[in-house]
């Protein structure tokens, strides 16, 4: 029997409850499930049918074949990368948002644009941004905040110079430098995007034993670049090894001397300031010019999400405009449209709307605290430990760490040797980390769901990864 979408929508409500038992099934198993998929590999590719079967056998099949093949990056022990899972309320905000299908591009006929405003409005309020100086955007992860962020930066570079960089183009403006101690990748695929070209980074000398910009060296080398020079500076809150913070209120100073931009990739490093007593660590962004953010790391919501704050949304307004007579509207909204890459946009605040309205302040206070303690408890143990070796100071949620290796062997096989089988054992992921010349191994929570349990789980399998190691097994 082949079955059409007209008789699957007659069935709407089963089919959602099927998929909703999954979801529940999938979830249930993710405290206790190996955190990578044992065989990742997809070598068979099925061709395309004829006639489908309809969206609830589609369903089963996607299971039969793919269903423990995923890996369990929405759980408590998935320690890599900067990795965040989805809430309960995120999840149903994200289901929800496709169920309706809103497009937040076009303005007008639906309140998903004014959620939009609220939600961004709530994440100033949590994050401590005066509102009356921010407007943003969500978008759809750190790296398009940052893109974001330098495309505004880049058309302030024009103004300044009389050229609208978006009309004209980047030949008739004025040339750009963005200066950084220790920019994210994500940085400089943004520039080689916005046409700035990855050579434009200058770097900026870095404090000892830091990863955060010498304000000095800063200081010098905007001093000693020629007037007409487009000066973008790039701070991190936070880097995401060592978690180190530029001094954002030094910068901002230094911004308004030398006449430059202030960006700051916040991505995760902005929920710092949720929790009264680390702060201080990303004081003076309320000053930046335009600010990167995540929603998939620490706010806990589906990926794919971010969002972007700048003071001068009439420039990225300017850089990014789409203008149709067929989309004026006439909303008195925003024009989310022209503050984004995309131009129809998926209803993107709603996961975070439904997270932060379930939680509150609170809810996200209490993920990074406690994340923040996890990683000490952590980097506790490792200190104590014989077998392992702390690299570099935590300062937030991320413990750079390294394997102790027998005298007389190479420190760097052996630490490789060591993370793979931290990812065969399977009960906490992590993936290499470097730190000052030395290779190691990073682990970064950001899971609203990790426990001190946990914690205690994973320096388990560190314990009997040691002896196994050690002895040769
Ligand atoms: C993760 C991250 C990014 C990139 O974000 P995506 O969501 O992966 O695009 C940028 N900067 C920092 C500091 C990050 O941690």
């Amino acid at each position: 029997m082949t079955a059409d979408h007209g008789s699957d929508y007659e069935r709407l409500g089963e089919i959602l409850r099927s998929a909703a038992d999954a979801a529940a099934a999938f979830h249930g198993g993710l405290a206790v499930r190996p955190v990578a998929a044992p065989d990742p590999r997809l070598e068979m590719l099925e061709s395309l049918s004829a006639t489908g079967p309809g969206a609830e056998a589609a369903l089963a099949n996607f299971r039969r074949r793919f269903g423990d093949r995923f890996s369990a990056s929405a759980g408590p022990r998935y320690w890599a990368f900067v990795t965040g899972g989805t809430t309960p309320a995120a999840l149903v905000g994200d289901w929800y948002a496709s169920a309706i299908d809103q497009n937040v591009g076009a303005a007008g006929d639906s309140v998903a644009t004014g959620v939009t405003r609220e939600t961004l409005a709530r994440l100033m309020q949590l994050f401590d941004l005066p509102a009356d100086r921010f407007g943003g955007a969500f978008c759809t992860g750190g790296t398009a905040a940052n893109v974001m962020g330098l495309m505004t930066a880049r058309q302030w570079a024009g103004d300044r110079a009389g050229v609208d960089v978006a009309v004209a183009g980047l030949a008739a403006a004025p040339p750009i430098r963005l200066f950084a101690g220790c920019p994210h990748a994500s940085l400089l695929k943004a520039m080689a995007i916005l046409g700035l070209g990855r050579d434009a980074l200058v770097p900026v000398a870095r404090l000892p034993d830091r990863e955060a910009i010498d304000p000095e060296a800063l200081d010098a080398a905007l001093a000693a670049t020629p007037a007409g020079v487009g000066k973008i500076v790039s701070a991190s809150a936070a880097t995401v090894t060592g978690n180190d913070f530029d001094d954002l209120e030094r910068l901002a100073d230094l911004c308004a001397r030398h006449e430059a931009w202030l960006h700051v990739d916040a991505a995760f490093g902005l929920f710092a300031r949720c929790v009264p007593e680390l702060a201080p660590l990303c004081a003076g962004v309320e000053r930046a010019d335009s600010i990167a953010a995540d929603g998939h790391k620490w706010l806990n919501v589906p990926y794919d999400s971010g969002f972007w704050f700048t003071a001068r949304t009439d420039l990225a307004e300017a850089a990014c405009r789409l203008d149709a007579a067929y989309l004026d509207t006439g909303s008195p909204e925003p024009p989310w449209r022209n503050r984004a890459v995309e131009s129809s946009q998926r209803f993107r605040a709603l996961p975070a709307w439904m997270t932060l309205e379930a939680y509150g302040a609170q809810g996200v206070r209490q993920v990074v605290r406690d994340n923040c303690r996890q990683a000490r408890l952590l980097a506790e143990w490792i200190e104590n430990s014989d077998a392992y070796d702390l690299l570099a100071p935590v300062r937030l949620n991320v413990v750079c760490f390294r394997a102790l290796p027998p005298a007389g062997t190479d420190g760097d096989a052996w630490n490789r040797d060591t993370l793979l089988r931290i990812q065969r054992d399977g009960r906490v992921f992590m993936t290499p980390g470097a730190w000052g010349g030395k290779s190691g191994i990073r682990a970064a929570f950001s899971n609203w769901m990790t426990s001190d349990g946990d914690v205690g789980i994973a320096t388990d399998a560190l314990a009997d990864i040691a002896a196994d190691q050690r002895r040769g097994a």
